[in-house]
């Protein structure tokens, strides 16, 4: 064990920060052998050297981690990223008016020593600047478990590769409190509470040099008051690791991290630091009496990356694929009952998702059929309606030809009654005449008699209508 470690150590004289990332997976390994039964050897064998075999192939690979930001815009991830870090990354401006939260990755290759790291930094663009922050919370969990599910169609791939598989699992959560105000907000507690078992959580209050170190220490007291009080479980760093428990239990008395970004150089004294310069003094982000930023990053990447690799792996990644396979159909059997076969599993899962297949057709044909009926209904329905207007259509037809006929018959009456009175004027005037032709003394007395009769009258009105 000693012989190992010392070995672990030569090899890692000189690397810092996440390059221990390596040392503690192998201390971890060799502790959970150590129960196991030893047998001493008579002389060396070589396979001694299996940790640094590893440790070369490891190293060649290069590692992951991928960083997840949570807080309002203008908090100042960005900012603590890069400070964390110590070099800018590009990012995009955050705007307050987005639509919803949106979230933001890219990724970064560092590479410290001969240690390569992929870096992705998750930002939640959008988060707590909504009108209504009810749901704020599901892209980001939607995104967590969107990686989950890609690592794992990854493992269930028949040809996989896993080795070489960049993992985009979320190794750390860190949620960015802010420092207005006395605690945490009703978004902060949901959200947290919704993350904590999806991922490890670190919270944070950011932008902590705008407040007094007194109401510092009340916020940071009263936000784990409420974290407990509401059992959010936070990441705890481990303290099973003798190497590192005592750092690890007294930091964990230490959250949350009231931390401080900047990038730019500040003078003090004769020496440039990392801080923000005010008026009255400058705020030195890497003194840890002005701000807990060293504590974080110590934590965070020179400690514990492992472990928060390990912990997502483990604990978060091994509950989401274990509900997803749960509710694909399989299970581990119960000792009492018969062994678990993938086959029959498989079978078993088949023949529900055909009933399934079966019940959902069978609904779409019932919805089909009652469609159709509908609308034979509707048609009939119209076809009812076209007939009742036709109908009366035809009677009013009826009733105004009859009507016509009428008036047509009484005008025809008419007419015959003047064709009579016409055909009685003219014999009158007739006889009139031929009277006047053999009396030409009596003219013009008989012709003041004929003006004054009636049917003279008619006569020439008669004539006048001709
Ligand atoms: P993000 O939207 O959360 O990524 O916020 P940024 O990192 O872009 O920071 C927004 C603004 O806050 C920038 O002007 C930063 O210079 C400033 N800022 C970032 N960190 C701090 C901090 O710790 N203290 C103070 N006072 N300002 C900060």
């Amino acid at each position: 064990m000693m012989r190992q470690k010392l070995v672990l150590t030569h090899c890692f004289k000189g690397l810092f920060g996440f390059s221990s990332v390596i040392c503690i997976f192998f201390l971890n390994v060799s502790r959970q052998n150590e129960e196991q039964r030893s047998l001493e050897l008579s002389g060396h064998v070589g396979f001694d050297s299996l940790p640094c075999q590893l440790v070369n192939k490891l190293v060649a690979r290069g590692f992951c981690f991928n960083i997840l930001c949570v807080g309002e815009t203008g908090i100042g991830k960005s900012t603590l990223m890069s400070t964390l870090f110590g070099r800018t990354f590009e990012n995009e401006e955050a705007s307050h008016y987005e639509e919803e939260v949106r979230l933001r990755s890219q990724t970064y290759d560092l590479q410290e020593n001969t240690v390569k790291l992929k870096l992705t930094i998750v930002h939640t663009a959008g988060f707590g600047d909504q009108i209504n922050n009810e749901e704020s919370y599901k892209p980001i969990l939607d995104h967590i478990d969107a990686q989950f599910e890609k690592y794992l169609e990854e493992e269930l791939k028949i040809k996989r590769s896993l080795f070489n598989y960049d993992d985009p699992r979320i190794h750390v959560c860190l949620y960015f409190i802010s420092p207005n105000g006395h605690s945490l907000k009703a978004l902060d507690l949901i959200t947290m509470k919704k993350l904590e078992s999806k991922v490890n959580l670190i919270p944070v209050i950011g932008k902590a040099d705008i407040i007094s170190k007194n109401d510092l220490k009340n916020l940071k007291r009263n936000i784990m008051n409420e974290l407990l009080s509401y059992g959010v479980q936070i990441y705890q760093f481990p303290t099973e690791d003798e190497d590192v428990a005592e750092i690890n239990s007294s930091i964990n008395n230490c959250f949350p991290f009231a931390v401080v970004g900047s990038t730019d150089d500040v003078k003090i004294g004769n020496r440039m630091v990392k801080g923000r310069m005010y008026p009255w003094g400058a705020v030195q982000v890497e003194n840890e009496d002005h701000c807990d930023l060293v504590k974080l990053r110590e934590m965070l990447l020179r400690v514990n990356m492992e472990d928060l690799r390990e912990q997502t792996h483990s604990r978060h990644y091994e509950l989401f694929r274990r509900c997803k396979l749960e509710e694909m159909g399989f299970k581990d059997t119960d000792p009492d009952s018969q062994s678990f076969s993938l086959q029959e599993t498989y079978e078993a899962k088949r023949k529900e998702l055909i009933r399934e297949l079966q019940h959902k057709e069978e609904s779409m044909r019932q919805m089909f059929v009652n469609k159709v009926k509908e609308t034979e209904a509707e048609l009939k329905e119209k076809e009812k309606e076209l007939q009742e207007r036709f109908e009366q259509l035809k009677r009013l037809h009826h009733e105004e030809k009859k009507s016509l006929e009428e008036k047509r018959r009484e005008l025809e009456e008419e007419m015959n009654a003047f064709n009579r009175r016409k055909v009685a004027a003219d014999t009158l005037m007739g006889q009139a005449l031929q009277g006047c032709s053999q009396q030409p003394l009596k003219k013009d007395k008989d012709k003041k008699n004929f003006f004054s009769l009636p049917s003279a009258c008619s006569l020439t009105s008669g004539r006048n209508l001709n």
